[in-house]
């Protein structure tokens, strides 16, 4: 879940707001549904953004599945995301590359080549226009709904904060 608002966050013991975890996962330090599956996750995340974004139940539950895979919780690993587009960088090959030619370690391929931006005067909001008609397309969800996703999504990356 993105956790923008206060009240998107959860819970420590201490009842100050979690960095990690939203509201819906996580009360008073611990998880909120310690036992659940990935899978049972990812039905109750997809039900949650299917009515937010108008998202078909099965689209909106798959697309959840694939973010939570990435997740400390569930991949049993940080598995570090592009701070350009959010890519979950799973694989060597994903990373963009440093003027060395070496791995980076924040970007991805498709945005970072060779120590630089692919498109270095590309605005927040022109990558929101960008990204979101295939979200849009990925997800048969409204072109609006998208927007408002992705342009939430963006605002969260280190290439975009304000
Ligand atoms: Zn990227």
């Amino acid at each position: 879940m993105p956790m923008i608002r206060e009240e998107d966050f959860g819970t420590e013991a201490s009842g100050a707001p979690s960095d990690d975890y939203c509201t819906h996962c996580y009360q008073g330090g611990a998880y909120t549904w310690p036992g659940a599956s990935i899978d049972e996750m990812a039905a109750f995340g997809g039900a949650i953004l299917s009515r937010m974004y108008e998202i078909p139940p099965e689209r909106a539950t798959a697309f959840v599945r694939e973010q939570l895979s990435c997740l400390k919780r569930w991949a049993g690993r940080e598995v570090a995301a592009c701070g350009s587009c959010g890519m979950p960088l799973a694989r060597d090959e994903d990373a963009g590359t440093e003027a060395d030619g070496s791995r980076s370690a924040e970007y991805c391929v498709y945005c970072y080549r060779d120590g630089a931006f692919t498109e270095p005067d590309l605005t927040r909001e022109e990558a929101v226009r960008k990204y979101a008609p295939m979200m849009a397309a990925d997800l048969e969800m409204p072109l609006e709904g998208a927007e408002e996703m992705v342009r939430q999504h963006l605002s969260t990356l280190p290439r975009w904060r304000e």
